[in-house]
C-alpha cells in the first residue's frame, strides 16, 4: 500500500475543463471518495492517476515517486470499473488468476493458487471458482472484478462507480463487503460515486467534486455538519437540506451578508400549538410521509411577501399534525450562506 498525492493537476477537453488544480493527498491505507454528479469530472481523474490521460499541468505521486509521465502498467494502480469486464470463457479461478500469470510478473503457479485462493474467500467466492464467468449473476460478476483488483495487492486501487449497476440489495452487501476488505487489506483506495450514501459509508474522507473543482474535502461529518457551499450541504443528506431565503425566517437573527438559510429535516421541531411566541416560524402541514423509521412532516411556509416555500421536518409520532393544521416551527441548527451560495459562519 502507498501514498497518493495528486499536485495540482487540471486536464481541459477542447474548452472544456474537465479538472481544475485538483490538489489532494492520500495517506497510505485511506478510503477517499470523490462524491459528484455527471460531468463533475470523477473518472477523469481516476484516469489521470491511472495514466489513461496526462495532465495539462500538475503531478501524481505514488509512494512520493513521481508518475506522471509514467506507463500506466508500470504505475502499481488497479483499477475497477462500473461495467465488470470479465473474460467470458473462463472459469472465476482463471479470471482470478489472470492478472498474476502475466509474464511480465514471473509468479510460480503454486504462488498464484494461494493467493486466488485467498482473494476467493475474501469475496465469499470459494465455492464458485470453476463457474464459468457467463454463469455468474450481475453482483457475482462484480466481485470477481474486485477480486482481480484485489489479487495483485497494487499500491493503489482506483474504483469508478463499481456498484452502481447492481440492484439495490446487491449494492448494500458488496458496498458493506468492500468497506470490510478495505479494513481487513489496508488497502490504499479512491473510489468515485455519484451516491452520497456510498460516500459516506465507505469514505474515510469525502471530496466534493463540482465542475472539476474540489470544493470541499473533509471527514464524513465534517462534510455533513459543516459544508462549504450550498452545493455541498445538498449533496449530503436524505431528506435533501431545506434552503429557504432568508425573508422566509425573519425571526432568526443573522448577519445582512447571509441570503439563504439551510436547515436539515433533523434540525427542526414541530410544535402543535402554532400560536407558540417561541416558535421560529408557522407553516402548514401538506402531507406526511411515512419511513421505515421516522415521519417526514412536509410544509408550507409563508413568507412575508406572500410567497409560499416547502419544507421537510423529520418528526416523532408525538408531533404529527394533520395535513391542513398549522404548526409552530423550532429551528434548532441552521447553516448560513451568502448571494454566492458559498458559507457564512458568524
Ligand atoms: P460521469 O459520472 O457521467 O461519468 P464524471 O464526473 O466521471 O461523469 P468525466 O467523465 O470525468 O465526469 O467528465 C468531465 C467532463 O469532461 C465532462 O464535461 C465530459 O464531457 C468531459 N470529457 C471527459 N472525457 C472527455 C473526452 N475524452 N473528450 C472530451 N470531453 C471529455
Amino acid at each position: 500500500m502507498a501514498d497518493l498525492d495528486i499536485v495540482g493537476v487540471s486536464k481541459k477537453f477542447g474548452h472544456t475543463a474537465a479538472v481544475s488544480d485538483l490538489n489532494i493527498n492520500i495517506a497510505s491505507g485511506e478510503f477517499v471518495v470523490i462524491l459528484g454528479p455527471s460531468g463533475a469530472g470523477k473518472t477523469t481523474t481516476l484516469r489521470l492517476v491511472a495514466g489513461l490521460e496526462s495532465p495539462d499541468t500538475g503531478q501524481v505521486l505514488i509512494d512520493g515517486r513521481d508518475v506522471t509521465r509514467t506507463a500506466p502498467a508500470l504505475r502499481d494502480v488497479t483499477f475497477v470499473f462500473q461495467q465488470y469486464s470479465l473474460y467470458p470463457h473462463l472459469n472465476v479461478y482463471d479470471n482470478l488468476a489472470f492478472p498474476l500469470r502475466s509474464p511480465l510478473r514471473k509468479n510460480s503457479e503454486d504462488m498464484v493458487k494461494t493467493r486466488v485462493l485467498e482473494v476467493a474467500r475474501m469475496l465469499r467466492m470459494e465455492d464458485k471458482l470453476q463457474s464459468p464467468a457467463t454463469k455468474l449473476s450481475g453482483g457475482q460478476m462484480q466481485r470477481v472484478a474486485i477480486g482481480r483488483a484485489l489479487v495483485r495487492n497494487p499500491a493503489v486501487y482506483l474504483m469508478d462507480e463499481p456498484l452502481s449497476s447492481l440492484d439495490a440489495k446487491l449494492r448494500n452487501d458488496l458496498r458493506l463487503e468492500l468497506k470490510r476488505i478495505q479494513q481487513d487489506t489496508n488497502a490504499t483506495m479512491l473510489y468515485v460515486t455519484h451516491d452520497q450514501v456510498e460516500a459516506l459509508t465507505l469514505a474515510t474522507r469525502i471530496g466534493v467534486l463540482d465542475h472539476g473543482q474540489l470544493v470541499q474535502l473533509g471527514t464524513p461529518k465534517q462534510v455533513y455538519q459543516d459544508p462549504s457551499s450550498v452545493s455541498v450541504a445538498s449533496r449530503l443528506g436524505s431528506p435533501r437540506i431545506n434552503l429557504l431565503p432568508r425573508e422566509a425566517l425573519p425571526r432568526l437573527d443573522l448577519p445582512d451578508v447571509v441570503k439563504t438559510i439551510g436547515v436539515r429535516a433533523e434540525h427542526m421541531q414541530i410544535q402543535l400549538d402554532a400560536t407558540l411566541a417561541s416558535a421560529h416560524a408557522v407553516a402548514r402541514v401538506a402531507r406526511i410521509e411515512r419511513l421505515s423509521d421516522q415521519f417526514l412532516v412536509h410544509l408550507r411556509l409563508r413568507d412575508l411577501g406572500g410567497r409560499e416555500h416547502a419544507l421537510i421536518v423529520s418528526a416523532h409520532p408525538g408531533h404529527l399534525a394533520q395535513p391542513g393544521q398549522d404548526v409552530a416551527i423550532q429551528i434548532l441548527q441552521s447553516l448560513s450562506f451568502d448571494a454566492r451560495d458559498q458559507r457564512v459562519r458568524h
